[in-house]
């Protein structure tokens, strides 16, 4: 995988490397054209171009998908001993460990993101499905202390068939946390694979040939009403994970409403990265920078608002601005580049809309605040990493979701103003706390309303630390136990204990 000359040609070059590639529905193990014929082609961000034909499917294969995960469940894999099914799973992954370049370039064309984020996205998925395959083995026994007359215990069966709708932003990754979870409870699972990036996912699903049963793994790609939508809808399928965007998700919950069907929802976030006085202000502009601006700051956990107080600000914004130049677009296939284009054409423009909101506003761009020019990066959606100053709480760019590499700046006075700020938005997903008082630190950890917490560091979910949201950014775990636990259904039994006979 050597990919030389310009832009385009390495471009084109990738395109064709992966062109022995067949990308349909991946389903009972076998990868099909979707029975309307219908494809679609997702495209590079980098150079505006077709990458490769996928099946367009629609409700005919959700509905095969979901027969074909039921029999994949009542042919064993629910009845199979977790340390059996654990090392199938272990199996899988091996096999896409050994593909890892392969799934990172498709990561890489599809979503736009530099290669070696996209092998960290890969690396960082897989282990979350080892996690996973592990916890499902040391799960402990539940015995309710009844008394002599009778034995109550519970058993955490699974549901079934479960689907799982996924977003660009992490394909793979995202694919561990959830699928990971499902199979290793003891579920099949059909996959919604996001319209723009389809590739991966599906790549990975087809690698499971021969090692998981046909039919654990099942991968529909097509719309989110064509697809999604009929995928919740599908009485057989008993538990949905979905992570996207809030309107999305409440859509989703009502569809689900209709046939109670249970659902994780990982939504959006407007996060706040808290700078207090005392914090080392060096390390804080780093880790603001790259909280803000990895993956082009396409993250539902993306440290979007940066609240400074008053005494340190200067000194922040200094050294930030010197952060920043490091995190300069360039082509994803090039190696040390730190920001490749914005994920598709559509979502830049809805990035440079917020900008121009941000303008109308009264806020200052400190940095950036358009779209990169230039003949390197051609036809490339590419947006210059763009930093605003004199944000006021209640504007609509420090309330609003722009998910692209757009940091916002305010500034407070007070340990209390800080936290109203932080919480003074819809979103409640992460928040990132700058620090060197440990008693301010775990006070604000206290204070702010999200699901996780990072103190003098960002993006600091590990296998074990359970992920979701507060408020509008959702509900359900994932990333820890609970995932396994909201993917099992308690059963508990009751046996009346008779005098022995004899
Ligand atoms: P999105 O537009 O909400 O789409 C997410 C998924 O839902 C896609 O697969 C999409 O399919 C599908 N979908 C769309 N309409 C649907 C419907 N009516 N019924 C069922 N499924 C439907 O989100 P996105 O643009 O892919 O991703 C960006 C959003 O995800 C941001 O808001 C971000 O914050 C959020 N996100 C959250 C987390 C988290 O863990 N909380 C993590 C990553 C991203 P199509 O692609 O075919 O439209
Ligand atoms: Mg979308």
């Amino acid at each position: 995988m050597n990919f030389t000359g310009t832009t385009r040609e390495r471009h084109e070059q990738a395109h064709d490397h992966i062109s022995d590639l067949a990308f349909g529905a991946y389903i009972d193990g076998e990868t099909r054209d979707a029975s309307s014929g219908a494809t679609f082609a997702p495209t590079d961000p980098a150079v505006d171009e077709p990458i490769t034909q996928v099946a367009r499917c629609d409700a005919a294969e959700v509905t095969d998908a979901v027969a074909a995960a039921g029999d994949a469940f009542d042919d064993g894999w629910g009845a199979m001993e977790a340390s059996d099914r654990a090392a199938l799973l272990r199996e899988w992954v091996a096999e896409l460990r050994d593909h890892l370049d392969e799934l990172a370039l498709l990561e890489t064309l599809e979503v736009g993101k530099p290669l070696a984020y996209a092998r960290a996205d890969v690396e960082n998925g897989l282990d979350f499905f080892e996690y996973y395959a592990n916890v499902s083995v040391a799960q402990e026994g539940e015995h309710v202390p009844t008394g002599g007359d009778s034995h109550a215990y519970v058993r955490h069966e699974p549901y079934g068939v479960t689907g799982q709708i996924l977003p660009w932003n992490y394909p793979i990754l995202l694919m561990g946390w959830k699928v990971g979870a499902a199979l290793a409870a003891g579920n099949t699972s059909v996959v919604k694979p996001p319209s723009p990036a389809p590739l991966a996912v599906t790549r990975a699903a087809q690698l499971a040939d021969g090692i998981l049963p046909d039919g654990v793994v099942n991968v529909v790609p097509g719309s989110g009403s064509d697809v999604g939508e009929p995928l919740i809808d599908h009485p057989d399928v008993g538990k949905v994970s979905f992570t996207g965007s809030v309107p999305v998700g409440q859509s989703i919950m009502r569809t689900a409403a209709d046939s109670v069907t249970p659902v994780t929802l990982e939504l959006g976030g407007k996060n706040p990265f808290i700078v207090f006085p005392d914090a080392d202000v060096e390390e804080a502009a780093a880790t603001a920078a790259t909280g803000g601006m990895y993956n082009a700051g396409q993250s539902c956990d993306s440290a979007t608002r940066i609240l400074v107080h008053e005494d340190v600000k200067a000194e922040f914004v200094d050294a930030y601005l010197e952060e920043l130049e490091g995190w300069e677009p360039g082509d994803p296939l090039a190696e040390g580049t730190t920001m490749g284009p914005l994920a598709y054409e559509d979502h830049r423009r809805s990035v440079d809309e917020y900008v121009e909101v941000g303008r109308e506003e009264g806020a200052t761009v400190l940095h950036g605040g358009e779209p990169v020019e230039g003949e390197a990066f051609d036809d490339g959606a590419y947006y210059r990493p763009t930093v605003f100053d004199d944000v006021e709480p209640d504007m609509r760019i420090a309330q609003e979701e722009v998910f692209g590499p757009v940091q916002f700046l305010i500034t407070f006075s007070d340990y209390a103003e800080a936290i109203e700020v932080a919480n003074d938005v819809d979103y409640g997903l992460t928040a990132g706390i700058a620090t060197t008082n440990p008693s301010v630190a775990h006070r604000a950890a206290a204070d702010v309303e999200a699901g996780s917490v990072w103190i003098n560091q960002y993006f600091g979910t590990v296998p074990g630390t359970p992920f979701g949201g507060f408020k509008q950014s959702g509900f359900g775990r994932e990333c820890a136990q609970q995932a396994l636990e909201e993917h099992t259904r308690a059963k508990s039994v009751n046996l009346a204990l008779d005098d022995p006979p004899y």
